[in-house]
């Protein structure tokens, strides 16, 4: 990494980005020093011959050049973290993997290229890993060289060195963005808002200020932003400043956009692209099977928006939406019998992501509950055709408690599921949507969801 050869480099976290961190750093000539909480974690990085030694205070950076911090690190909320805070007291710049990277991606030799690579980055509350899967799904369609990293597969460190005409699409969290020093993805997205991590941003205008940093002065040649929320609207403006820019492509699955500038909406099941006041595509998405729902049109605009602004023809990105199988736990189809279908949305960790499995679906027996985030649980049943719901979790009794529609305390999934089959008719829905993070009783959502898959498989 530029600017970094032979200085020591401090690793704080050795998960996987922390570790491929360590990895990347070693390999480009740096001195990387690593440090976890978690002795197994540092046995990991010990064996590969890193060094390990703890940080405390100013006097432990002195001889460092920068600080990698892992996203699962807190730095400032909900509590400042005295590591983070030292080495900014003893003038250490506080960086992370996304930076490293595109401050690495930046240095290629771009005359060896006859089309320059190109880096697409992904952001927004929920539907970031389909709207990159999607992205890189259609790109692999049409024959372009494509890698997928961030938050989704690999980390950015990992990535092979890119070729002529490849695209790199990111997937970033909000942890992620807050903290890379460098970020300069040449198309940025941004599908949408709702609360969520709010204890790591200190609310809702850090939450929003993380993201929106990938939009920063100077910043993409593209921006894709959803606006059916004030923020997305707030931020295409600001972008454009009233001019009917191209630089700026909007995406809704709420409104009709026909404006000056270029826009992508959804409704009644169709796609449209508008560009100078004029329809320019129409993409029918209702027999697309990987994408049901229209939180899942939104993800379809936003890859479109992409795919587009990389120069693909309508009816070459139409082609590809259904050939996308869609990703585990994200609405999917996982059994059907006797007219009753299972569905394992475990993703849904937070209660707007709930709502939108929730409404794409009829007659539904909900399997939801778990480890509790930010309020709205109430509304949920409400708005949606839910016939019963099965709660799972530690506090089940306390979850149940707070939702609007008839519910079971079942405590364990092979309860709900068994509850729910039992009682269940044909035309029913069997669906998990949590509404809630997994840790109370799983390492992980995807464990959760094949926990649901398991049990679901003794009836089907
Ligand atoms: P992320 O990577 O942002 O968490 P995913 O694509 O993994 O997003 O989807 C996470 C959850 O949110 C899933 O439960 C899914 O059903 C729901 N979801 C997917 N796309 C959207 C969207 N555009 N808006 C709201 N919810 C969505």
């Amino acid at each position: 990494v530029r600017g970094l050869q032979s200085h020591k480099v401090a690793v704080l976290g050795l998960g996987r980005s922390g570790l491929s961190a360590t990895r990347a750093l070693a390999a480009g000539g740096a001195v990387p020093i690593c440090w976890d909480d978690n002795p197994d974690a540092r046995a990991r990085a010990e064996d590969e011959g890193f060094v390990c030694r703890p940080f405390k205070t100013a006097r432990d950076f002195e001889d460092i050049a920068r600080l990698i911090v892992s996203p699962g690190i807190p730095h400032l909320y909900p509590a400042p973290n005295l590591v983070v805070a030292a080495a900014l007291e003893a003038g250490v710049p506080v960086d992370n993997d996304i930076g490293l990277f595109f401050q690495s991606f930046a240095t290629n030799d771009w005359n060896k290229f006859d089309v320059a690579p190109r880096v697409v980055a992904v952001t927004g509350s929920n539907g970031k890993s389909t709207t990159s899967a999607l992205i890189h799904h259609i790109l692999t369609e049409v024959g372009r060289p494509c890698q997928l990293a961030g938050n989704i597969g690999r980390g950015v460190l990992d990535l092979d060195p890119p070729v002529d005409g490849e695209v790199v699409v990111l997937e970033l969290s909000s942890y992620q963005t807050e903290l890379a020093r460098s970020l300069t993805p040449d198309v940025a997205v941004f599908t949408n808002l709702s609360p969520d991590h709010l204890d790591r941003h200190g609310g809702m205008g850090g939450y929003f200020a993380a993201k929106r940093r990938l939009f920063a002065e100077g910043g993409p040649d593209r921006a894709i932003v959803g606006v059916d929320e004030p923020e997305g609207r707030y931020l295409a403006g600001q972008l454009c400043e009233g001019r009917a820019d191209e630089r700026v492509i909007r995406i809704s699955v709420a409104e009709k956009l026909t404006g000056p500038g270029w826009q992508v909406f959804a409704r009644k099941g169709f796609l449209s692209e508008y560009r100078k006041g004029k329809q320019t595509a129409s993409v029918d998405l209702r027999a697309v099977p990987g994408l049901p729902g229209s939180h899942n049109h939104q993800n379809a605009c936003a890859a479109y928006a992409t795919c587009r602004s990389l120069g693909l023809a309508p009816k070459v990105i139409e082609r590809a939406f259904h050939s996308f199988a869609g990703l585990p736990h994200r609405s999917q189809l996982v059994g059907e019998k006797d007219g009753v279908r299972f569905v394992n949305d475990s993703k849904a960790t937070n209660v707007d992501a709930a709502a939108k499995a929730l409404s794409a679906f009829e007659n539904i027996r909900w399997i939801c509950g778990g480890l509790e985030k930010e309020g709205g649980l109430a509304e949920l049943g409400a708005v949606a055709s839910v016939r019963k719901a099965y709660v799972i979790g530690r506090e089940a009794a306390g979850f149940a408690l707070k939702l609007s529609v008839e519910a079971e305390v079942c405590t364990t999934m092979a309860q709900a599921v068994a509850q729910a089959v039992a009682e269940a008719e044909p035309g029913d829905v069997v669906l998990l949507a949590p509404a809630a993070a997994s840790f109370d009783q799983y390492d992980n959502f995807e464990q959760r969801g094949e926990d649901f898959m398991a049990e679901v498989a003794r009836y089907v």
